[in-house]
């Protein structure tokens, strides 16, 4: 029987496996671990890619967010609105600038936040949206910075899944003030350890990320803020110019390998992923719906298919957020129950896909799931 992982990164890696040598060798032969020329042209390659001015390389994707509200100056006593389906990260950034989220229900076709909610979670606390792009899906950026012009609120996009997707043409991380994104390993654009990165066209902001991710300081030794220390290093600078070069591709691969799933799973007895006329996503997760999530997952896990819940509990309920317990927000709740995420990757193969989409079948025609 074949076996399918969620994700193989060593079959991607070898398929650049030169490139990445000689960019490690490139990096110990300088000497030079930390705020170099690797980082440097990285941000600027990636700030080209991402159609923005600034890009400043930071140690997370945590990070990239929480920098970015210390930067526009949001902290205690101040409100945030998120999704209320989405990884923590987006909400555990929020907390960590003492601000709080306030969460914001996904609409059910989309997973992504419902901008018809917005306007009765804004209150005269609140400073900031932070819409996230799940899945690689952009989120409806229209109504929301309509909203922020409207109220004076700040827009920072949470892009850490959506490396390359475009919104009506335009770029995902340049729809807002800022964005923030994520280099962890299994992203579209991931290193080889952690990264992130923050994108704006606002050159305060950048000169502000640049200081804090940096001690606070702009010259050696001199801390004009209580900054941090956050950067990305020369040799993940490094390893991401050589993947970034191939994000376009990969990219490709992903939505055609997505393009099969849907067209495969056509007449199957899930829900698939529905893109919006805005959206050309990048398909950083293939993410199905069913009541029976749990049986299938474990069938296709028996099938020798690897499946990933994201999230298979929402951040509301998890236990560093007792106080949220109390919040309604069903939909969210839903998702958490029945969103199952395939097997996707630049390199999942013919065979495999079939696999799993002929798996998938077999369940939905078998008498197991037909109990409830
Ligand atoms: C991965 C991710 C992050 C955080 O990135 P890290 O680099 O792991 O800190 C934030 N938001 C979303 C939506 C993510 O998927």
């Amino acid at each position: 029987m074949i076996s399918v992982p969620f994700l193989d990164l060593e079959k991607l890696h070898q398929t650049i496996r030169e490139p990445l040598d000689r960019a490690y060798h490139r990096v110990i032969d300088s000497g030079w671990f930390s705020m170099g020329p690797e980082l440097e042209a990285f941000e600027n390659e990636f700030a080209d890619y991402c159609e923005v001015k600034h890009c400043i390389g930071v140690g997370n994707g945590l990070e990239a967010l929480h920098l970015l509200l210390r930067a526009y100056g949001i902290g205690p006593g101040d409100e945030v609105i998120v999704p209320s389906n989405t990884f923590i990260a987006t909400w555990l950034a929020v907390s960590q600038s003492g601000a709080t989220p306030v969460p914001v229900e996904p609409n059910e076709d989309t997973h992504n936040i419902n901008t018809a909610l917005i306007s009765t979670a804004i209150t005269d606390r609140t400073r900031a949206i932070m819409p996230v792009h799940l899945y690689g899906q952009p989120a409806d950026m229209d109504p929301i910075n309509d909203l922020a012009e409207k109220y004076g609120l700040i827009v920072i996009e949470d892009a850490a899944q959506a490396q390359g997707a475009r919104y009506k043409n335009q770029r995902v991380g340049s729809l807002g003030h800022a964005a923030a994104t994520s280099f962890y390993p299994g992203k579209n654009l991931g290193a080889l350890g952690d990264g992130g990165a923050v994108l704006t066209n606002d050159e305060t902001i950048a000169n502000k990320v640049r200081q804090l991710r940096n001690y606070g300081s702009k010259v050696k030794y001199q801390h004009d803020l209580p900054g941090y220390n956050s950067r990305l290093d020369e040799l993940q600078a490094a390893f991401l110019r050589v993947k970034l070069a191939k994000l376009d591709a990969w990219n490709v691969l992903r939505r055609e390998i997505a393009c099969q799933y849907s067209k495969l799973l056509a007449d199957a007895n899930v829900s698939l992923p529905f893109v919006p006329e805005f959206a050309e996503p990048v398909w950083h997760l293939y993410v199905i719906r069913n009541k029976q999530r749990d049986a299938l997952k474990e069938h296709l896990e028996q099938q020798g298919v690897s499946t990933v819940i994201h999230y298979p509990t929402p951040p509301h309920l998890q236990a560093c957020y007792q106080d949220f317990r109390g919040q309604q927000l069903p939909i969210a709740e839903i998702l958490a129950n029945e969103v199952l995420s395939l097997p996707i990757s630049p390199v999942l193969e013919s065979v495999e896909l079939g696999h799993v989409t002929k798996s998938i079948h077999n369940f939905l025609n078998s008498p197991e799931s037909l109990t409830s």
